[in-house]
């Protein structure tokens, strides 16, 4: 069969991400063939609503011929042009300004990278640039979140807060540090909004002070937790993060790169939350994930600092395929379908699916629901009182994955027991409920299954 001989070669042949290499040698892959609004087909003909939407970046949907037909067009006049050299081209200079039009205060300078990872290694550089620029290089020491996660650069790694990204790879942790997250389910403090602001609040305080105020560059968060299980900071703790670093006067950059493009509600998260970055990270929903780009936001001040720092000298950041035509026309077809209807529509839906999760709460596994928009998790626990999580034995990330496939449903998996949810934003209400319904019915296989006790 078809199918099996190309099993056979990615089983051979291709290196997957974030993936245990050997288990992948023993178990191959599954193949996906074909994808349809928030169906995606497998090589075996069946189909599986996505409620992951690929990697929390096919915001749009599959299938969007508004998109298709931009990128064959772009793909017809021009595939590809540099940015080196003072060249240009028409869709990467619209949607640096569309995209600065859209984002909160004076973002207004869009550097343009090739996925989440390298725009956040950008702003690690862009930040050392600026201190520089001002004349204090010693602030080379960033802050960033536990459970918190910014892609697997040598450097972002560091700044993610997950072991399985650290473990042998010699990543530069000496002048990465970290404070607490937020996580209500299983903070410390208990889960009352206040106590969990003032907690971090005074940590974040305590680690500035503990290396030396002078040394820090920039404090980096992502404004909901995603790959540490969707982690929902109460109400205002994202604004009492930045007033500290406004005060303290560190960088403070957010990493949007699964919350920008109406994943939460709004275009960009830190509109809600009423705060202005000096730089943002985003990449995922910019194309829809239909080709890869990131992009780095930067305010008007950090620009200015660094563009009169270097002066006449070249500022030695780019790639090959920074701000590429075709990726820029993919973007602004995105845009174009977020700005007329899809982020409302993702809004409705995103309430329907999060009332619906809660509605699984009487569960016997269900310990937490928490969300925003189209964005939400699931955290299963075999005793509510304790919280006590899944065992290890019953290889959650796996089994439950499984399961959910076997019902023609695609979710988040986190090996601690925790389901993720990241629909595409064009899902209709019956897709909703579905998504609800199947993983009903994947709690009800799990509890089952007797390595669950
Ligand atoms: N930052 C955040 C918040 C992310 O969720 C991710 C990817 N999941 C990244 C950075 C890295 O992005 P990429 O995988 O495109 O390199």
């Amino acid at each position: 069969m078809l199918s099996n001989s190309i099993v056979e070669l990615d089983r051979a042949h291709l290196v997957h991400p974030v993936a245990s290499w050997r288990g992948h040698e023993k178990a191959g892959a599954r193949l996906l063939v074909s994808a349809k609004g928030a169906t995606v087909t497998d090589s075996e003909g069946r189909a599986l609503l996505d409620g992951f939407a690929g990697l929390w970046c096919v915001n749009a949907g599959y299938g969007q011929d508004h998109i298709i037909e931009a990128a064959t067009r772009q793909l017809r006049e021009l595939p590809y042009a540099t940015g080196y050299f003072g060249l240009g081209s028409e869709p990467a200079a619209r949607l640096a300004a569309r995209l600065a039009d859209h984002a909160p205060g004076d973002l207004n300078h869009v550097y343009f990278s090739l996925g989440g990872s390298d725009a956040v290694d950008g702003t690690v550089r862009f930040a050392r640039h600026y201190w520089h620029s001002k004349g204090q290089p010693q602030r080379d020491q960033f802050i960033s979140v536990m459970h918190g996660y910014h892609g697997s650069s040598t450097v972002g790694a560091g700044l993610t807060a997950l072991p399985a990204f650290h473990a042998g790879f010699g990543v530069p942790l000496d002048w990465q540090h970290k404070i607490s997250s937020h996580y209500a389910y299983r903070n410390p403090v208990g889960q009352d909004d206040q106590a969990i602001i003032a907690a971090s609040v005074a940590e974040l305080r305590a680690k500035v002070a503990e290396i030396g105020a002078e040394r820090v560059a920039a404090f980096y968060l992502e404004p909901i937790q995603g790959s540490g299980g969707v982690l929902v900071p109460p109400k205002g703790w994202v604004a009492a993060m930045h007033s500290v670093c406004k005060e303290l006067e560190i960088l403070f950059v957010a990493d949007e790169v699964i919350t920008g493009f109406g994943r939460t509600g709004p275009m960009f998260a830190c509109s809600e939350e009423g705060i202005v970055p000096d730089m943002m990270t985003t990449a995922k929903g910019l194309t829809s994930g239909y080709v890869p780009m990131g992009a780095i936001f930067l305010s008007d001040h950090v620009f200015q600092i660094i563009a009169d720092g270097a002066g006449a000298a070249t500022v030695g950041h780019g790639q090959t395929y920074s701000a590429h035509p075709v990726s820029a026309a993919v973007g602004l077809a995105a845009l174009d379908l977020y700005e007329n209807g899809l982020l409302d529509n993702g809004v409705k839906m995103g309430a329907r699916l999060l009332a619906g999760l809660r509605d699984l709460a009487d569960h016997p596994l269900v310990g937490d629901v928490r969300g925003r928009g189209m964005l939400a998790a699931v955290e299963l626990v075999t005793d509510k009182g304790k919280k006590t999580p899944l065992p290890a034995a019953a290889f959650p990330a796996t089994r439950i994955f499984d399961r959910a496939w076997r019902n023609r449903l695609i979710i988040r998996a986190f090996a601690q027991g925790v389901l993720g949810y990241a629909p595409p934003l064009c899902c209709t209400e019956d897709e909703i409920d579905q998504i609800v319904e199947r993983t009903r019915l994947t709690l009800d296989q799990t509890l089952a299954d007797p390595d669950v006790r």
